[in-house]
């Protein structure tokens, strides 16, 4: 796709355009130019995209669990046709490669298969005469209007987690993508209208955190989903739990790969090398500090740095590529300021990728680094871009004390060939998703996303069975019917 494209909301079906004036810039981040504008819609737009999904819910809601999974299955059908226009419009606006993104969409699309078959898996039970004559049973019903607020890192994936489950089981919903990657959003709301979701199941509101803040406290919402940043979440669960809304907020990570002296060497480092720089660190899910366990530091470090000075820093969009740039210059600002931070804090710069000159693009040198210590800043906080700590440690305790002692829990891994220490750390790491042997530990569709300690708020995880609870509200009902009379026995 080329040319720039001006967003406008996707209301009741229908192009809206914003009530306010402001428009943003989105930006190729491979090369710096606008390619599309999006409206900074405000509480205006939000009532109206609000109120387009209360005025469809009592239909939608109604509509027979069966119709609702095939309209969801027609959508999934359309973005499988569309998969390499969706994963070239990833490309286009996040910078990541066409393979991270083909991945992403894929990965997405497995999540709209999920969908489909939702509501079969609705919870639901019965219990005859729990009492005398009583027969109790429960119904999973919709919640209403739900809310989606999603980070810029997954422009497809993140958005598919979230409204084909909560439109599956009878939800109307508003989606507020990332204003920094809106357009692929627009495309899946395009796709939703070919597919014939009914006006006003599928809303979408531009914006920024104007946007976001109307929506968090709008009466007519009655969930909020949210991914994104750790200050983000915790304004979000906050805000909204306190205007009476269910909420889920999924937020930042610091993910830890520990790697133990009897580890396959080479394949750990593939498996590092790809989990640390995918999608140029912008993952939620990417490796961040090696625990490195006595003695395997010397190796590791010296065939990681090979491969790191070798990954080739360019434009998603050309096959030889291993690391795009990242989103914004603002970003490529932040990370080159924490290379500095662990300069200045006492590390050592093991190795560094180059990065092309004069293309505009906002590319920041794949950089890995050693001796760092777990008191720094470059290994607690996430820098969310393509930066590897190592940190030595003497032994596998103390690999889970540092990791244990991070205030996010998203994903951790570990590499070893000893069954028992990675049942160990199993059950000892405080993180939601482990990885044994792989550094992307990626839940599959039918199994929650789920992170622990600073890594997410709320009760349930974002996809899978805890989905189907999140978008869901539970309704007992005890019923007692008058006794039927006894058939009098046949006159003789
Ligand atoms: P972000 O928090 O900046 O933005 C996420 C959403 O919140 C966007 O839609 C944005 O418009 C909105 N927003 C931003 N600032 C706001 C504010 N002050 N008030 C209200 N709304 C606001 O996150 P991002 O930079 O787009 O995404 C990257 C972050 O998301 C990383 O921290 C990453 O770890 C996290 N993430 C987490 C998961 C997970 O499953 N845990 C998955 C993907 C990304």
């Amino acid at each position: 796709m080329t040319g720039a494209r001006d967003l406008t909301n996707r209301v009741a079906g229908r192009p809206r355009s914003s009530a306010g004036t402001g428009r943003l810039d989105v930006r190729n981040p491979a090369t710096g130019e606008v390619i599309g504008t999006v409206p900074l819609s405000g509480a205006e737009d939000v009532a109206a995209a609000v109120a387009a999904a209360r005025a469809a819910f009592p239909a939608w809601s109604s509509t027979p669990v069966g119709e609702r999974g095939r309209l969801v299955g027609r959508f999934r059908a359309l973005l499988e046709r569309d998969q390499e226009s969706l994963a070239r419009s990833v490309v286009r606006e996040h910078g990541k490669t066409m393979a991270d993104a083909a991945g992403s969409v894929r990965r997405g699309i497995e999540s709209v298969e999920f969908a489909e078959g939702a509501a079969s898996l609705l919870p639901g039970a019965t219990i005859a005469n729990t009492a005398r004559g009583v027969d109790a049973e429960m119904f999973s019903e919709p919640l209403g209007v739900v809310v989606g607020i999603t980070p810029f890192n997954f422009p497809v994936m993140v958005p598919l987690w979230m409204f084909p489950t909560a439109i599956a089981l009878g939800n109307t919903f508003v989606l507020k993508p990332s204003e920094r990657v809106p357009l692929s959003a627009d495309l899946l709301g395009a796709l939703s209208e070919e597919a014939g979701f009914p006006p006003g199941v599928l809303n979408i509101v531009h914006g920024d955190k104007d946007a976001v803040n109307a929506l968090l406290v709008a009466p007519g919402v009655d969930a909020v989903a949210f991914v994104g940043s750790a200050p983000v979440a915790r304004h979000i669960y906050t805000t909204a739990a306190a205007a009476g809304k269910r909420v889920l907020a999924l937020a930042g990570a610091k993910n830890h790969l520990v790697v133990l002296p009897d580890a396959d060497v080479p394949g750990a480092v593939d498996s590092i090398l790809s989990s640390a720089f995918g999608s140029a660190g912008e993952r939620c899910l990417a490796g961040s500090v090696v625990l490195a366990v006595d003695p395997i530091g010397d190796e590791l470090v010296r065939r990681l740095s090979e491969r790191v000075r070798a990954l080739k820093v360019g434009p998603g969009d050309d096959p030889s590529t291993d690391v795009g740039p990242v989103v914004r210059p603002e970003q490529r600002d932040r990370v080159e300021s924490y290379i500095r931070l662990g300069q200045s804090e006492g590390a050592t710069v093991a190795a560094q990728a180059p990065v092309p000159a004069g293309s505009g693009g906002y590319f920041v040198a794949p950089t890995l680094f050693d001796h760092v210590r777990p008191s720094m800043r470059i290994a607690r906080e996430e820098i969310f871009g393509p930066v590897l700590a190592v940190v030595r440690v003497a032994s596998f305790e103390e690999a889970l004390e540092v990791a244990n002692a991070s205030e996010f829990g998203n994903a951790a891994a570990i590499y070893t060939r000893d069954g028992g220490r990675a049942r160990a750390f199993r059950e000892r790491i405080q993180a939601g998703m482990v990885g044994v042997n792989l550094g992307v530990p990626a839940p599959s569709a039918a199994l929650p996303f789920v992170g622990w300690k600073g890594s997410a708020y709320g009760a349930l995880a974002a996809t899978g069975p805890e989905a189907v609870r999140f978008f869901t509200r539970t309704k007992v009902v005890m019923s007692r019917w008058p006794a039927e009379p006894a058939p009098r026995p046949p006159a003789s």
